[in-house]
C-alpha cells in the first residue's frame, strides 16, 4: 500500500512548507507516496508537484468546488481515493484540522491528530494538553489517518523528484443541501514572512496595551525580516487579529529566535512556541513564566526598552 499527502498552499502558488513536512512523515511510513493537488486551476502548482523529491504521483483534481479548500469537497474526493492507501496525511494546519476530520467520519476510522513523531506503522506520538505531556498511541485502525506537525518533521527538497501526474474528480455532484457554502474570504495583506515559515517571530502580548502600539514590534521585525504573533489575550483585547495568534488555539511555530514582548507565557502559549530555537523574554514582571522558557530575558519596561532595541539594531544592521 501506499501514503496519500494532502497539499496544503499559502495564497498564490506557494507550497506550506508544513506539507513539505508532511510527505517526509509520510515517506517515512512507505516508500511510495502520492500528494493530493486540489484547486480550480492548477497549473503552476501541478509544474511544481511534480519535481517534489520522493513523490510517485501527484493526483490533480480540477473542479471549482475546490477553489477554497471547501472541507466537504476535498473530503469526499479524497474518500474516492482512500482504497489504496494504508495512510493518508494532512498538515495539522487549518485545512488539514478542517478535512481530516470530515474525512475520518466517511471513513469511518478514528484520526490521530498533531503527530510529531513515528514510531512505527501504526505508533504515533501526539502532543496532549496543551503540549504539557506527549502520548504514544497505538491505532489498529487499518486506514490511519494522520495530520502531521510541520515543525517535528525536515522539509523534503522541492526539486529531484520526477512524478508521474493523474488526474483525479469527485465521483458524483456533491449535494446541493451541502451544510456549509463558501461566501468570501477576507486577506490580511502583508510582505511579512509567514508565521508558521519564519524564522524570527517577534510576539506581542496583553502589556502592548492597544493595537497602535504593535507599531513598535512592527519596526523591529522591519529591521530583523521577523513575523509578528500575539498571545490569545492581545488578539482578544482587539489589539491583532487572531491569524497572528501563537499557542494551543493558535498557530504553532518553531523558529530560530523569537522575542516575547509583555506576555506572561501561559502554558497555552508556551504550546505554541517552545520549540524555537532561541527565546528571549522582555517583562517587567521578574516573576513572569516567560522567563523560565527563555535563553535570554531584560526585565524592564517594554515602552523604554523596545525603542532601545530598535535603535540598538539600526547601528547594527
Ligand atoms: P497576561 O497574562 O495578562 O500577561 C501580560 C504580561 O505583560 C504580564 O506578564 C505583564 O507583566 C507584562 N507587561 C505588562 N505591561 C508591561 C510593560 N509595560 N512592559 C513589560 N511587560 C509588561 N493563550 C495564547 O497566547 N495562545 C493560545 O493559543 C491560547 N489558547 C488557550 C486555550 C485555552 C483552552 C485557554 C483556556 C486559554 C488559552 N490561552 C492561549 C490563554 C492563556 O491562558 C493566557 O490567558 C494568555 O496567553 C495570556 O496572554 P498574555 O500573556 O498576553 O497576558
Amino acid at each position: 500500500m501506499a501514503a496519500l499527502v494532502l497539499l496544503s498552499y499559502e495564497q498564490g502558488n506557494t507550497l506550506r512548507s508544513t506539507s513539505l513536512s508532511t510527505i517526509t512523515a509520510a515517506l517515512q511510513l512507505e516508500k511510495e507516496v502520492d500528494v493530493l493537488l486540489v484547486g480550480e486551476t492548477l497549473n503552476e502548482r501541478l509544474d511544481q508537484a511534480i519535481h517534489l523529491n520522493g513523490v510517485r504521483r501527484v493526483l490533480a483534481a480540477k473542479d471549482p468546488s475546490f477553489a477554497h479548500m471547501q472541507a466537504e469537497s476535498v473530503a469526499n474526493l479524497m474518500a474516492s481515493l482512500a482504497s489504496d492507501y494504508e495512510f493518508i496525511l494532512a498538515p495539522a494546519n487549518a485545512e488539514g484540522k478542517n478535512i481530516l476530520p470530515r474525512l475520518a467520519g466517511l471513513l469511518d476510522v478514528q484520526p490521530i491528530s498533531e503527530v510529531t513523531k513515528i514510531i512505527d506503522k501504526s505508533t504515533f506520538v501526539r502532543p496532549i494538553y496543551a503540549g504539557s505531556l506527549l502520548a504514544t498511541v497505538c491505532s489498529k485502525d487499518k486506514k490511519k489517518l494522520l495530520s502531521i506537525r510541520g515543525i517535528a518533521f525536515t522539509p523534503i527538497k522541492t526539486i529531484g523528484g520526477n512524478a508521474e501526474i493523474k488526474e483525479v474528480t469527485l465521483p458524483s455532484p456533491l449535494p446541493e443541501n451541502q451544510k456549509s457554502i463558501f461566501l468570501n474570504l477576507k486577506l490580511s495583506q502583508s510582505n511579512r514572512p509567514e508565521l508558521e515559515a519564519a524564522k524570527i517571530i517577534i510576539s506581542g502580548g496583553r502589556g502592548m496595551q492597544s493595537s497602535d502600539n504593535f507599531t513598535l514590534l512592527e519596526k523591529i521585525a522591519d529591521l530583523l525580516n521577523a513575523a509578528i504573533g500575539a498571545s490569545r489575550a492581545a488578539v482578544d483585547s482587539g489589539f491583532v487579529s487572531n491569524d497572528f495568534q501563537v499557542g494551543q488555539t493558535g498557530k504553532i511555530v518553531a523558529p530560530e529566535l523569537y522575542i516575547a514582548v509583555a506576555l506572561s507565557g501561559a502554558t497555552q502559549h508556551l504550546a505554541g512556541m517552545k520549540d524555537s530555537k532561541i527565546v528571549v523574554a522582555i517583562n517587567k514582571d521578574p516573576d513572569a513564566p516567560i522567563f523560565k522558557a527563555s535563553d535570554y530575558g531584560i526585565v524592564g519596561d517594554i515602552f523604554e526598552i523596545l525603542p532601545r532595541l530598535e535603535e540598538g539594531l539600526k547601528n547594527r544592521i
